[in-house]
């Protein structure tokens, strides 16, 4: 049996709590599986900041570039928000995603049957649970192309680019194939190709990669219209594959449909299956360090790391179920409900581990 190593970049705020309740189910999970997992701190954040002058040390990337998977709990405070930009908590975030090669960003929008009530969304709409994956391009596009100031008929105007690569857009969507065939063996494809060069190349390329699956039923969608969609009619959608702003916005749009923050989980991904998973939300220091912070988002995104980056599908399917049992018994106070008992962030943990270990 190899060792498998994971970095667990705490952070700040709540960070360290989420982290260590995390941690806790991961090694319960994988002594019930067998699994040797090793774990490394490493700094990144606000921490970082005060401890090694810097927000993300060079001493962090070595150890997350060594590693199997990274854990990262969440960056940022008031504490650090008044220092230069380059000393800022959210640096390290954008230099340990870059500094991996992290291309894709995987974010689940999935509606556990007992939180259907946190959904802004009609029952009959949701019907018994809903499941979908957001696969966005993470490292190219508009967010990255050439960007500056100009005048324009004599008036100061700005500008921004949306440039894609073929091998940009082969690998993203062939990343997305990846997942379909594991999943439904559905894919939408999100673009805006009857107004953009880069859709169309976009639109083109994702065709051409589906040659390669053709199990996968490939259909492609308007941006506009995804929007709409994910609100009216949302279960049509197994995972949708886009481009970087399109995938952040639709992301977000996709994650309030599953109701609360603290259950969502994310991953971003590179080439080799290596990955840093994280929960969606910040470092909420408004609740830090008093015990009350939901842990199940970071639970769920060491799942997603037990799937996608250390190859061990029946102990990520363990956490997801447990979790999913927990919360007819117990919640943190975000998701509280009269009848089921509160629990804080350590308890819930060790409530998920116990569902583990039976
Ligand atoms: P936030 O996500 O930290 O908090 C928003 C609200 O949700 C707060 O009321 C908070 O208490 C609540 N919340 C968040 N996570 C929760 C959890 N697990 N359990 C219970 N309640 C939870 O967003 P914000 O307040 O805009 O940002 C706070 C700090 O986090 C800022 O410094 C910001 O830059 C940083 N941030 C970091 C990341 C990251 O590390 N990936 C992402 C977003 C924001």
């Amino acid at each position: 049996m190899s060792v498998k190593k994971v970095v667990l970049l705490k952070g700040d705020g709540i960070g360290p709590e989420i982290v260590n309740a995390a941690c806790g189910v991961m090694k319960a999970v994988s002594k019930k599986h067998n699994i040797d997992i090793e774990f490394e701190e490493a700094l990144i954040g606000g921490i970082a900041v005060d401890e090694a002058g810097e927000p993300l040390p060079q001493k962090t990337i070595d150890s997350c570039k060594a590693a199997d998977a990274v854990l990262l709990g969440a960056v940022g405070g008031y504490k650090w928000d008044s220092l230069p930009s380059n000393l800022r908590p959210e640096r390290g975030l954008l230099g340990i995603r870059k500094a991996l090669g992290l291309f894709a960003n995987l974010r689940p929008a999935k509606i556990f049957a007992p939180l259907k009530s946190a959904s802004p969304i009609k029952d009959e709409i949701i019907g018994d649970s809903l499941d979908i994956l957001i696969v966005r391009e993470l490292t190219g596009g508009i967010y990255f192309g050439d960007k500056g100031q100009r005048e324009v008929n004599g008036a100061p105007a700005a500008f921004d680019t949306e440039c894609y690569s073929v091998p940009e857009i082969e690998r993203i969507a062939r990343m997305a194939f990846e997942f379909a065939m594991k999943r439904s063996k559905r894919l939408c494809s999100v673009d805006k190709e009857n107004v953009l060069e880069s859709s169309k190349l976009w639109r083109s390329v994702v065709k051409r990669v589906a040659e390669e699956y053709p199990e996968v039923e490939l259909t492609h969608m308007y941006v506009d219209n995804a929007a709409m969609q994910l609100v009216r009619n949302p279960k049509q959608f197994d995972v949708i594959v886009t481009s970087n702003m399109f995938g952040d916005i639709l992301s977000d749009e996709a994650s309030q449909i599953a109701g609360s923050i603290g259950m969502l989980a994310s991953a971003s991904l590179n080439g080799d299956a290596r990955g840093l998973y994280e929960p969606i939300h910040g470092s909420a220091p408004d609740i830090a360090g008093k015990d009350i912070a939901n842990p199940l988002a970071t639970i769920l995104s060491a799942a997603m790391m037990l799937r996608f980056s250390l190859d061990e599908p029946a102990a990520a399917d363990d956490i997801e179920k447990a979790v999913a049992d927990v919360l007819n018994v117990a919640r943190t106070p975000d998701i509280a409900e009269d009848g089921i008992k509160t629990v804080g962030c350590t308890e819930m943990g060790r409530l998920v581990e116990n569902i583990i270990l039976g």
